[in-house]
C-alpha cells in the first residue's frame, strides 16, 4: 500500500489550546507526523509525496468565504494591534444565519468552532498540503490500487464546509470521498476515531450519495458536544444516510467491534463503490484524551475486520494523539487491514 505525506504538513505547530478553560499546550504536534511515518513504515509503507492538486478538490467541500479566510486571516491578524500571536475566536454568533462581519475578529468567530484550530503563518500551506495527501490517495484508488494511507495532518473531520474546529481546518475524509465520486455513484465513510466527526457529518447531512457512519465516544459528556447523538440521521434527501454510533467511555475492543459491526450492516445496504476510513486513532487506551479503552491489538482487528468489506479504501489520518504506541497502533491498523499486500 502507498502512502501519501507532504514535509509541509509538518510546519503547522498550534500553541494555544484551552481545557475546561485553563490553557494547555496544543495536543496536535507536529511530532506525530514522525511517529505515524515511522508506524507506516513498520507496516511496509512507501512513503510518496502528493503532486499540488491546486484548490479545485478543497473547493468541492468547503465555501469559497471560507478559503478565502483560512488564507489571509493570519495576514489580517497581524494588523489588529495587541492581538495574540496566533488567530483565535473570541465571539461566536449563536445562529449562523445572519450577518456575515467583515472584521478579521467576527470572521474568526465566524468560522472557527472553538479555540482548539488556532492559526499561524504555516497553517494554511500545511492545511493544504494534508489534503493534498488525500486527494492523492484517492486518485490512487481510483486507479486501481485496492487501498492507499494519507497522512494527514493536520487532520480534518471537525472541519466543516465553512467552520474549522477542533485542531481540523480542511476536511480531508470529505475532500477525498468527493473525488472518489468522480467514478463511485455512492462512497461510504467510516470515522472511527474517538470524537465524532462532526464536520463529516455536516458536509454530506443533505446529501443520498455519501454515506456518513461515525463511531465514538458518546458527545453528551465528550466532545464535540452538540453532534454525534444517535437521533442525527440526516436531512433531506439525506436523510437515512448518516449513522452515529456513541460507546460509552472507556468501553474497550469488543465493544468497539461490536459498533463496527453494526455500520458494516449500513454500508453493506448501502452498496458503496469505495470507502473511505477516517482514521483517529485516540480510542486508544494509552492516548492523552482517554479515549475508548481501545487496545494496540485491538486497533490490528478493527483493520482487519474493516478490510472485510472488500471495498477499494482510502485510510484518511485523523486524530491520535503522542503517547508511546502512536506508531505502533497505526502499524497494527494497516497490518491488520492487509499492509504491503493490499
Ligand atoms: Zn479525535
Amino acid at each position: 500500500m502507498k502512502a501519501f505525506y507532504a514535509e509541509e504538513q509538518k510546519s503547522h505547530d498550534p500553541k494555544a489550546f484551552l481545557s475546561s478553560g485553563a490553557p494547555q499546550p496544543n495536543p496536535e504536534k507536529p511530532e506525530r507526523v514522525e511517529r505515524l511515518l515511522a508506524g507506516a513504515r513498520s507496516a511496509g509503507l512507501t512513503i510518496e509525496r502528493p503532486k499540488n492538486h491546486g484548490l479545485g478538490p478543497i473547493a468541492a467541500v468547503h465555501t469559497p468565504e471560507y478559503l478565502d479566510f483560512l488564507e489571509h486571516i493570519f495576514a489580517r491578524w497581524q494588523r489588529i494591534e495587541g492581538a495574540s500571536a496566533e488567530v483565535i475566536p473570541n465571539i461566536h454568533p449563536i445562529a449562523r444565519n445572519g450577518s456575515y462581519p467583515a472584521s478579521a475578529v467576527g470572521q474568526a468567530g465566524y468560522h472557527m468552532a472553538d479555540t482548539a484550530c488556532p492559526i499561524s503563518a504555516e497553517t494554511w500551506n500545511s492545511a493544504l498540503w494534508s489534503a493534498w495527501s488525500a486527494v492523492e490517495a484517492a486518485e490512487a484508488v481510483m486507479a486501481g490500487a485496492p487501498s492507499a494511507y494519507a497522512l494527514c495532518r493536520p487532520p480534518g473531520h471537525h472541519a466543516f464546509a465553512d467552520v474549522a474546529g477542533g485542531f481540523c481546518f480542511i476536511n480531508n475524509s470529505a475532500v477525498a470521498a468527493q473525488v472518489l465520486r468522480k467514478n463511485a455513484s455512492r462512497v461510504a465513510i467510516l470515522d472511527v476515531d474517538l470524537h465524532h466527526g462532526n464536520g463529516t457529518q455536516g458536509i454530506f447531512y443533505a446529501r443520498p450519495d455519501v454515506l456518513t457512519v461515525s463511531l465514538h465516544a458518546d458527545p453528551v459528556r465528550f466532545y464535540p458536544f452538540f453532534w454525534g447523538h444517535a437521533d442525527e440521521r440526516g436531512e433531506g434527501a439525506g436523510l437515512g444516510y448518516n449513522l452515529n454510533l456513541p460507546l460509552a467511555r472507556k468501553s474497550g475492543d469488543a465493544a468497539f467491534l461490536e459498533a463496527l459491526a453494526t455500520a458494516f450492516w449500513r454500508i453493506h445496504a448501502f452498496a458503496p463503490e469505495a470507502l473511505v476510513v477516517a482514521l483517529g486513532l485516540d480510542a486508544f487506551e494509552g492516548d492523552p484524551f482517554g479515549g475508548l479503552s481501545v487496545t494496540t491489538p485491538g486497533f490490528s482487528r478493527i483493520g482487519e475486520a474493516i478490510a472485510g468489506l472488500g471495498l477499494p479504501t482510502v485510510i484518511v489520518q485523523e486524530g491520535g494523539y503522542l503517547c508511546d504506541a502512536l506508531g505502533d497502533n497505526l502499524t497494527a491498523f494497516l497490518t491488520g487491514f492487509g499492509g504491503k499486500q493490499r
